[in-house]
């Protein structure tokens, strides 16, 4: 089973990502982290890309090295959270490039997945993410937040969750795994 945390952006409170994945520990997952180096997630403030940059979060920075080093994917989840397909295919596979140069030097890793916002994405986008080398996450799966809340188990050929580290509820979580995922 692949673990997807969304959404993680300058925004994300580490220790809450850090309990999530605790969750997780002693389960047979491989985890995958989906960044979104600039501007902002879950709140409409107007993105301003210089001052929203990924790296003013040290904490979460340091805490992601470590999770690297002990064997978490990273995925790139856009730019920006938009939908990338609306600006001009040229202009966002330039987005995209210059989004992965900063999270590689930034984490020193090298990223492997691509994750859409939205889970929006065309037939040109994709064919280009794939020539860049980037694994396509999109669509696929199911969303362990609302899976966690409805208490609810997954369907037999699911093989990858996710989460989102803003909406989800650590007690919930827990129990569900307890019911779910433990044996
Ligand atoms: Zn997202």
């Amino acid at each position: 089973m692949l673990i997807r945390g969304d959404d993680i952006s300058v925004e994300t409170d580490a220790n809450k990502l850090k309990e999530i994945s605790d969750c997780f520990n002693e389960l047979q997952t491989q985890e995958v982290l989906a960044i979104v180096p600039f501007g902002k997630v879950i709140r409409p403030i107007e993105v301003e890309l210089e001052v929203n940059k990924f790296n003013e979060n040290g904490l979460l920075v340091k805490y992601l090295k470590d999770r690297i080093e002990s064997g978490t994917e990273v995925a790139l989840h856009g730019w920006e959270h938009i939908n990338i397909t609306e600006p001009e295919l040229e202009d966002a596979i330039w987005e995209i490039i210059k989004a992965r140069d900063y999270i590689e030097k930034l984490l020193e890793v090298k990223v492997k997945y691509f994750v859409p916002p939205f889970h929006i994405i065309n037939k040109d986008l994709k064919y280009w993410l794939e020539s860049l080398g980037f694994e396509i996450l999109a669509g696929e799966g199911e969303d362990l937040d609302k899976l966690a809340k409805k208490y609810q188990s997954f369907k037999k050929e699911t093989t990858m969750l996710w989460y989102h580290w803003w909406e989800t509820d650590i007690e919930e979580l827990k129990k569900w795994i307890k019911k779910y995922l433990w044996l």
